[in-house]
């Protein structure tokens, strides 16, 4: 089962997806979480991408395709996927074939911000925790390993607000491409995490 979680950045794609992961056993493929994860690694890629990520923008399309193209010929894809985070563009959607659903998270814009200023990622495990709506046992702890929680740097207000710009504008036509292709299924967020969960389940069925 191949997937797409497709909306704006905050409205929970990533943690539904670890939801989904666990359920359907396939993996979760965020390019933000590659896209860190490279910078840590200090290769090329990741120093090219760093300064569009710290502001808030797009990584250019030609570094970002083949990269996530040769990740779903690995292994663990045999089965299907969860590309949460891809595509963000219209060239990076039509490189990709074979999709059986995609999910449209959905939010006002109040909720995002929200989400997103309140967020905070482990850095071990990339845990996804909100100070207020999903807080962590202990402040600053991650549940699961024991890492260090941390804000990132592109959810800091003046990041976000880009973030939402950049979405608008060159995300947002992917909602109209997919729905004629009649794989779109519409998902409010504007409930608690269980019932979101709930929602995605039944659209894919
Ligand atoms: P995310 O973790 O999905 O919010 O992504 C963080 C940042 O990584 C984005 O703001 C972009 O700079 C970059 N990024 C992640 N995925 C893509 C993509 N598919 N295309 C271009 N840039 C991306």
């Amino acid at each position: 089962m191949n997937l797409i979680f497709l909306g704006p950045p905050g409205v929970g794609k990533g943690t539904v997806a670890k939801f989904v992961m666990e359920k359907k056993k396939i993996p979760q493929i965020s390019t933000g979480d590659l896209l860190r994860e490279e910078i840590k690694q200090d290769t090329e890629l990741g120093n090219q991408a760093k300064s569009y990520m710290d502001s808030g923008q797009l990584v250019p399309d030609e570094l970002i395709i083949n990269f996530l193209k040769e990740r779903i010929q690995e292994d663990d894809c045999k089965k299907g996927f969860i590309l949460d985070g891809f595509p963000r563009t219209v060239p990076q959607a039509e490189a990709l074939s074979e999709i059986d659903h995609v999910i449209h998270f959905l939010a006002n814009e109040e909720t995002i911000i929200q989400r997103l200023s309140g967020r905070r990622t482990c850095r071990k495990c990339r845990a996804i925790f909100h100070i207020k709506n999903i807080p962590p046992n202990v402040e600053g702890v991650c549940d699961k390993c024991s890492g260090e929680l941390y804000q990132r740097a592109d959810d800091q207000p003046k990041a976000i607000k880009k973030r939402l710009e950049v979405y608008e504008q060159q995300t947002e036509p992917l909602i109209d491409f997919y729905k004629e292709k009649g794989l779109l299924k519409d998902v409010d967020t504007e409930k608690p995490l269980d019932g979101i969960f709930k929602d995605v389940l039944v659209a894919l069925k």
